[in-house]
């Protein structure tokens, strides 16, 4: 169901076929829960290969979500064509449309990785601009090299908001959407 739910919203949200993706890439999108307690990264769902989760047991980081783009690149040991989503296991009982914002965040995180901005419906418009910086001051950006909470990203997640305000029933403000998805990255909630 999160496998869907992943396609669904970046085809609302993004214009961006996640399937056609996949299949020009080449790649098999595994994902993975954040075990908190347990320190230790489980299968969540597409038959995560037991090769994968040796290899990403070997480290812990701790987070309440997370998106691997290329993962074979990323890690050596893997071999196998893969990006990887990550969610923390206590994030599972969430309300859907929080759920659905870490997973934008997360997609915004895939869409600049993999260099696709310009292959989707965002608009990069003043509006997601200002929002954008405004969104980036409050982060923590001394942590921007490890969170990739860019200046870049914070503008597409912007953008990704303005889409999701106008394509989904869930949220009815941007900033409602903003503040659900870096809710854990912010030193508190965005207001204009
Ligand atoms: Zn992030």
């Amino acid at each position: 169901m999160l496998k869907e739910r992943i396609f669904e919203l970046s085809k609302e949200v993004f214009g961006f076929d996640f399937p056609k993706y996949l299949e020009v890439t080449n790649k098999s999108l595994f994902a993975v829960k954040i075990n908190r307690k347990a320190k230790c990264y489980e299968e969540l769902f597409g038959e995560t290969p037991a090769s994968i989760l040796n290899v990403i047991n070997r480290s812990f980081f701790e987070a309440q979500a997370g998106y691997s783009y290329d993962l074979h690149n990323a890690l050596p040991g893997v071999d196998i064509p893969s990006d990887l989503f990550l969610l923390c296991d206590e994030r599972l009982d969430d309300k859907t449309h929080k759920i659905d914002a870490l997973i934008i965040h997360e997609l915004c995180h895939l869409i600049i990785d993999s260099n696709n901005v310009q292959n989707t419906t965002l608009e990069i418009d003043d509006s997601a601009n200002y929002l954008g910086k405004k969104m980036w001051d409050n982060t923590d950006i001394e942590n921007e090299a490890i969170s990739r909470h860019t200046i870049e990203f914070c503008t597409v997640l912007a953008a990704a908001s303005l889409n999701a305000m106008k394509y989904l029933s869930t949220f009815d403000s941007k900033l409602k959407v903003i503040n659900q998805a870096m809710r854990f990255d912010m030193k508190g909630r965005l207001r204009i």
